[in-house]
């Protein structure tokens, strides 16, 4: 290896975990990829000091320390990653760490980003981490990082603290402050399916969305090992109501959702039918929908379906809208 002359070398030697997508796309392990991603996914450290009852890197979790949601994630050594990086500088459009906060996950990261700021890739870079110190936040910009993604995961005020720790008010507002200081800068995952009812998700999606938070939906996936191995997995047709909503929310489209015992069965829109048509028709938001470029293919699916996220527009199914809606009339989406 020689491409690569950092004023810190013992980076070369880290150990990074990389998607098992994107060590294809790099060239470094040669297998097929039915969905080619369109970001580098990188994960920092393993073995998180928290303990979400979804994730395989959780505190208890007894999941393959390998995997994140449905992904593997092999170790390489960052010299070689780096290396590939710039080899293949033409086959991926931004770069996105996963953060898993273990010992020194924010250490490493920063030697990450100074190697990657140093040979200057010119990329876009998001890190997705739990991390609310403000001072922390801003060295990950100073250090070119384009969006940093500050999930929520879980929106069910009653179950926010039992699925994932914490306090959910607290750790909302901090989201919030982070959009509104950092406009245009912050990202939230959100996964439908932890026990919110769609009032609490749309809710929480436009409270995101009015305040510079970009919202990226994702599905719950049962993950073996972890204690929610056998919950239950969000419904399709949900999930599709959701990336709908979100959809509207991200273009700034007035609507009202009328909602039965918080399940949302009607939204309201002062627009014609073919308006609303073209709407539900614009196939981009069945795709993932997060920062730019990002389509983390088969990050909540099997290859065989059922998919919540489609990774690009030609891998979209022909009956996706009647497989959740109802009925379309002037002013009104009627859902199934
Ligand atoms: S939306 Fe994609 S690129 Fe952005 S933080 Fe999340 S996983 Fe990373």
């Amino acid at each position: 290896m020689n491409v690569v002359h950092l004023s810190n070398k013992t980076v070369l030697d880290f150990d990074i975990r990389v998607s098992i997508g994107s060590l294809a796309l790099l060239k470094i392990r040669d297998i097929k990829i039915l969905a080619k991603p369109t970001t580098i996914y990188l994960m920092v450290e393993e073995h998180c000091v928290f303990n979400c009852l979804y994730c395989a890197q959780a505190r208890e979790s007894k999941a393959n320390f390998e995997n994140l949601s449905r992904i593997t994630w092999p170790k390489e050594k960052f010299g070689k990653v780096l290396e590939s990086l710039i080899t293949h500088r033409d086959k991926y459009k931004r770069i996105c760490f996963q953060v898993v906060n273990g010992r020194n996950y924010f250490e490493n990261l920063v030697s990450f980003l100074k190697a990657m700021k140093e040979v200057n890739l010119n990329v876009p870079v998001s890190v997705s981490i739990r991390e609310y110190n403000e001072e922390r936040i801003k060295q990950l910009f100073e250090l070119g990082v384009e969006r940093i993604g500050l999930p929520i995961d879980v929106v069910s005020k009653e179950n926010f603290s039992k699925i994932r720790g914490g306090n959910y008010e607290e750790t909302f507002n901090k989201i919030i402050a982070f959009g509104r200081e950092f406009k245009g800068r912050i990202t939230t995952h959100i996964i439908v399916g932890l026990l919110e009812m769609d009032e609490e998700l749309i809710n929480a999606m436009k409270d995101f969305f009015d305040n510079s938070v970009l919202v990226s939906l994702f599905a719950f996936t049962p993950i073996k090992g972890t204690p929610l191995e056998h919950f239950k997995t969000v419904p399709l047709e949900r999930y599709r109501k959701m990336q709908f909503v979100r959809s509207l929310l991200f273009k700034k489209i007035p609507f009202k959702p009328i909602y039965k015992e918080g399940v949302l069965k009607e939204v309201e829109m002062d627009y014609k039918k073919e308006f609303i048509e073209s709407l539900l028709n614009d196939l981009a938001i069945y795709t993932t929908q997060g920062c730019p470029n990002c389509n983390r293919p088969f990050y909540n699916e099997k290859p065989n379906g059922p998919m919540y996220n489609f990774p690009s527009l030609s891998t979209i199914e022909n009956n996706i809208i009647s497989s959740y809606v109802s009925q379309v009339v002037d002013g009104k989406v009627i859902f199934k």
